[in-house]
């Protein structure tokens, strides 16, 4: 018994450290990681430039408010702003949050041109969070069911369906926005076509509506470039982050460019954790390491070789729906429910996801070596083989 309120489903192990791409649990035994803690250990574990970065900086100052200049956060939107060509950044703790700040700094530039009750396009599958606002924006009656009301003002559309957005444009005087994710989740890793983003781009040219890209899972450096709309040509409005910003260390910062830039002022948003020094350090040293050791490249080379590698060896494999993905983002669909697989992998000493039911997926570390994508693909092979098979896995 804990007292633990009943929010997850866990796995039965702990882990006490980690070191690269590997997790040692209280019985000693390894595993090799392909969930980086759901996308969000992009330098792996205990890398030790982070390791020192964040010593050094709590040492010397961990929190102080935002009530003062900060210079760390200063530095880290130089950076953000440099590497996106987005103008200016609003820190916060999470990546609901940073969706938070999306819909209100919408719906604030919805009101200051004269709309009275400022509407966003979201897509079918779509995940922004667990707050009440960004559950009523996700794509998931599973996420909301039972807590309704859910949050209005909200136009929900299929992903990739250009036509359903120009529908919503033409019956609907109050849209004010688009928030989409270049490439979904949790809905089962599906990357947005380049065509759908220049064109969703160019609808919202039309009408000044909100360009809104929520990479909170697929940004900073994953999909091969430091933010995955960079892969369209198109720029956003609006841009959130959150997982894989800080190593783990939680950071969440909501970019806003152009017509977004400038809506929110003193007193309109603020968040008290938001932006620390502590956070912002992490930050920094994830961008900088990823950087200097070429691990946006490192994260293309590995995701087509992982992709690759399970091609070959479920070539012939009934039941393999689809292997897709962008990047370290790897999804690996099933003809059938295979939520099972995560515990027969656990015990094999793998950590995967299942997501969508029926989508093994694979956001391993951006500091995987080509020996630990050619062992990924080697070991997680004969388990969906065997588990498509019906069989119980013989360990
Ligand atoms: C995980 C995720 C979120 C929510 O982030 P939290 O930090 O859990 O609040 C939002 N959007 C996307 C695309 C995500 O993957």
């Amino acid at each position: 018994m804990t007292h633990l309120m009943n929010t997850y489903g866990r796995q039965p192990v702990a882990f006490t450290h980690g070191k690269g791409v590997r997790l040692y649990d209280t019985q000693g035994r390894e595993y090799l990681d392909a969930m980086a803690g759901v996308a969000v250990n992009t330098l792996g574990h205990g890398h030790p430039d982070l390791v020192q970065a964040i010593a050094r900086q709590a040492a010397e100052l961990i929190h102080c408010s935002n009530l003062y200049r900060v210079m760390a956060q200063e530095d880290l939107s130089d950076r953000l702003a440099a590497l996106s060509g987005m103008d200016e950044v609003f820190f916060c703790n999470s990546g609901c949050e940073a969706n938070e700040a999306a819909i209100k700094l919408a719906r604030l530039y919805g009101h200051q041109r004269g709309v009275e009750l400022p509407g966003i396009i979201v897509m079918e599958h779509a995940f922004h969070g667990r707050t009440l606002a960004t559950l009523s924006a996700t794509g998931n009656r599973k996420v909301q069911a039972g807590f309704e009301p859910l949050t209005p003002g909200f136009y929900r559309v299929p992903f990739s369906d250009i036509e359903a957005v120009r529908a919503i444009a033409e019956h609907n005087r109050n849209v004010v926005a688009v928030l989409f994710e270049p490439v979904q989740g949790e809905g089962g890793i599906h990357p947005a076509t380049q065509d759908y983003m220049r064109e969703l781009r160019a609808l919202c040219d039309q009408h000044q509506w909100l360009f809104m890209v929520d990479e909170v899972q697929c940004g900073i450096a994953r999909t091969g470039s430091w933010f995955a709309f960079q892969q369209s040509g198109v720029v956003p409005d609006v841009m959130t982050l959150a997982k894989g910003l800080g190593s783990g260390v939680p950071i969440g910062a909501c970019l806003a460019r152009g017509p977004a830039a400038g809506v929110f002022k003193p007193g309109t948003h603020g968040s008290t954790f938001g932006g620390n020094p502590l956070a912002c350090t992490a930050a920094s040293t994830t961008l900088a390491v990823v950087e200097r050791d070429g691990l946006m490249e490192n994260a293309l080379r590995q995701g087509d070789a992982i992709r690759a590698g399970f091609r070959t060896e479920l070539a012939d494999v009934a039941g393999v729906v689809d292997i897709r993905g962008v990047g370290l983002m790897i999804g690996i669909e099933l003809d059938r429910p295979c939520g099972a697989l995560v515990a027969t992998a656990l015990d094999a000493g793998l950590l995967i996801n299942v997501t969508s039911d029926t989508t093994i997926r694979l956001v391993p570390s951006l500091v995987y070596s080509d020996a630990d994508s050619a062992e990924l693909v080697k070991r997680l092979s004969p388990l969906i083989r065997n588990f498509l098979a019906g069989a119980q896995l013989a360990a």
